[in-house]
């Protein structure tokens, strides 16, 4: 991955976040130099990639970084690359976003999964971060997402890693809760979301006060997610970001919580004392993703 020390300073980039609930368009050279931004529902394909594509020929940026909701098809060979694949979103499956853009602009155009420029956001522009050369970052909101970022680099694979609906140990005794995943039920993302909390517990998950059960409930499945996630992968830092983890007293227990499963078992400096360090808040708010989206689209200019 490119750092952004070596990048021309003043081409003007475009960035959108392409959320199932909001979209995100912004134009800048980069995070301290935002020129405009703008937020707006997402409703249908047409009327929101249309109200996109206008605020983008407004400012003129000479590359697009386009980061979407998932999943979506990131393979460059594929005849649906850039298309959002098989979302249970109403009208949105099977939709070109990519498509879109190119009937649009004759420019470069980047395309990445919502979570993996958020990772690529963190990772970009939080110099700390690029001192490292792994990072995974979760979304813990509406739905659940990681993008991993090793060796410097993205993590696509097969399609892109699906780190929300992986199994987690699930003691039914404690919470017979059976999950809202239409996959899988008792997934990550069906234990843990905001809409599983809401569902368990009949009420929001921002209206839960901070000393109901649920949040020690939440903070153990995150914790047993993070420690697969800390023995396959091996990161360097974890950032934990998505409207859930707006709860800040999580962080303390999720932090408890992996040390105690880990049990001493994995040892750097980098793990040491109450992993204040190791496991943390995104550095960028909640712009990571959109702010991974125009660091997306400064690579397409330097190379
Ligand atoms: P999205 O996933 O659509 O991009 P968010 O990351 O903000 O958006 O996630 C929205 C989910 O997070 C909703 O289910 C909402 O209930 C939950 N949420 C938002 N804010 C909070 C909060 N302060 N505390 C707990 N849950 C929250
Ligand atoms: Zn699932």
């Amino acid at each position: 991955m490119t750092t952004s020390d070596s990048l021309p300073k003043n081409v003007l980039l475009g960035g959108l976040e392409g959320g199932g609930t909001k979209f995100v368009c912004a134009v800048g050279t980069g995070p301290g130099d935002i020129r405009d931004e703008i937020r707006f529902p997402t409703t249908t394909p047409e009327e929101t990639l249309a109200r996109a594509i206008a605020f983008f020929r407004q400012h003129k940026p000479a590359a697009i970084g386009i980061a979407s909701f998932g999943p979506v098809d990131l393979n460059p060979a594929s005849p649906s690359f850039g298309f959002i694949t098989t979302t249970p979103k109403p009208g949105w499956a099977h939709t070109d976003v990519l498509g879109a853009f190119r009937r649009a602009f004759d420019l470069p155009l980047a395309f990445e999964l919502d979570v993996n420029a958020a990772a690529i956001g963190e990772y970009t522009w939080v110099p700390e971060n690029r001192a490292l050369n792994s990072l995974v970052y979760y979304t813990i909101g509406t739905g659940i997402g990681a993008g991993v970022i090793v060796s410097g680099q993205i993590i696509h694979g097969l399609t892109h890693p699906e780190a929300g609906h992986v199994r987690l140990p699930h003691d039914w005794s404690r919470d017979p809760f059976a999950g809202i995943c239409p996959f899988h039920g008792d997934c990550f993302e069906g234990l843990a979301s905001g809409p599983a909390l809401a569902a368990r517990w009949g009420q929001a998950a921002d209206s839960l006060p901070q000393e109901h059960v649920a949040w020690d409930l939440e903070a153990g499945y995150i914790a047993a997610a993070l420690v697969n996630t800390i023995l396959l992968l091996s990161p360097q830092r974890i950032v934990l970001g998505g409207g859930v983890m707006q709860q800040d007293h999580l962080f303390p227990l999720i932090r408890q919580k992996v040390k105690a499963l880990l049990n001493g078992y994995v040892a750097s400096p980098l793990f040491e004392g109450d992993l204040s360090g190791y496991i943390v808040p995104p550095s960028l708010g909640n712009r990571s993703g959109v702010l991974g989206a125009l660091a997306i689209a400064q690579r397409l200019i330097q190379s």
